[in-house]
């Protein structure tokens, strides 16, 4: 193991628990408040969500430039809608887990102050939290691309696709930020403000490869926050930007910390 708590990558279930010494570095820099999460598809992964990587999964059913795209979405929305039939349908039976129950705690405890989330399944504010940056979107809500008017996406609501807007026949979306789409600006700048100003930055369960999400640990790292990374494997940042390496599922190792820092607190 080398100094920022990195082991070998292996399958998720033969990783051992993050050691004591890995937690409480992590915990001593939570415990100076003002940290913030930065979190990806792996968060939700043990409640059932597929990542982009899993192998043999939903994504590689439709890959996302054919079904994630605006452009292609344009060309073929009623394709589109099919997938999300099927992925309504799995996002309404997902629950939190460990890992969002764990951030909701923290930020309960005063440490957290927010969560900024690129996964768009309500989750995070399923399990409680409060403050949550949706950096694409929330697959809870469709939009209509005539007249902006937005309604809950549920699955009787795509039953028949594509839906079409209730005030004025357009053509209705999935309220998630597509590839080609920009990123809400308040979100935006929300999150790189909170970034700036950070003492410590969670990043969780994300491969760190789409931008400009990926920027924010950079940014906090940049502004002297220490950066804590939790996955179940080394990521593109580990190596140069991480400080404390947590490796392990984001719900144990939150749940894990969170003890820890509860721990810590009552004596
Ligand atoms: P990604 O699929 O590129 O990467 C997932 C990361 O999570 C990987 O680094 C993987 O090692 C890690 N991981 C997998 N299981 C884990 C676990 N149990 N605990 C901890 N880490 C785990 O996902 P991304 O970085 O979030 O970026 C992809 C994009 O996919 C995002 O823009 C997001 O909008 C979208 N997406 C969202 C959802 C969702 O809402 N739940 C699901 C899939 C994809
Ligand atoms: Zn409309």
């Amino acid at each position: 193991m080398d100094s920022n708590g990195l082991k070998p990558a292996g399958p998720s279930e033969d990783i051992p628990a993050p050691d004591a010494r890995q937690l409480e570095r992590a915990a001593a820099a939570i415990r100076k408040g003002s940290a913030i999460a930065v979190t990806g598809a792996g968060v939700s992964a043990e409640s059932g969500i597929p990542t982009f990587r899993d192998p043999g999964g939903f994504w590689r059913k439709y890959p996302p430039e054919e079904y994630a795209a605006y452009s292609a979405f344009l060309r073929d929305p009623k394709k589109v809608w099919k997938m999300w039939q099927e992925r309504a349908a799995m996002l309404e039976q997902a629950r939190p887990n460990d890992a969002h129950t764990g951030l909701a705690a923290l930020e309960e405890m005063r440490y957290l102050q927010a969560v900024i989330t690129q996964n768009v399944d309500n989750l995070h504010q399923e399990a409680g939290s409060r403050r949550v940056i949706e950096y694409h979107g929330n697959a809870r809500q469709m939009v209509c691309l005539e007249c902006g008017r937005s309604e809950p996406l549920t699955r009787s609501r795509i039953q028949e696709i594509p839906p079409k807007c209730r005030s004025c026949g357009g053509l209705m979306k999935p309220g998630v930020v597509m590839f080609e789409e920009f990123i809400p600006e308040d979100a935006l700048a929300e999150s790189e403000r909170l970034a700036m100003g950070c003492n410590s930055m969670l990043v969780a369960g994300t491969s760190a490869q789409v931008y400009p999400a990926a920027s924010l640990p950079q940014i906090a790292k940049y502004n002297g926050a220490t950066i804590i990374e939790i996955n179940v494997e080394p990521t593109d940042f580990t190596h140069d930007l991480v400080d404390v390496f947590l490796q392990g599922s984001a719900g144990s190792v939150i749940r894990r910390l969170t003890e820890h820092l509860k721990a810590g607190s009552s004596g």
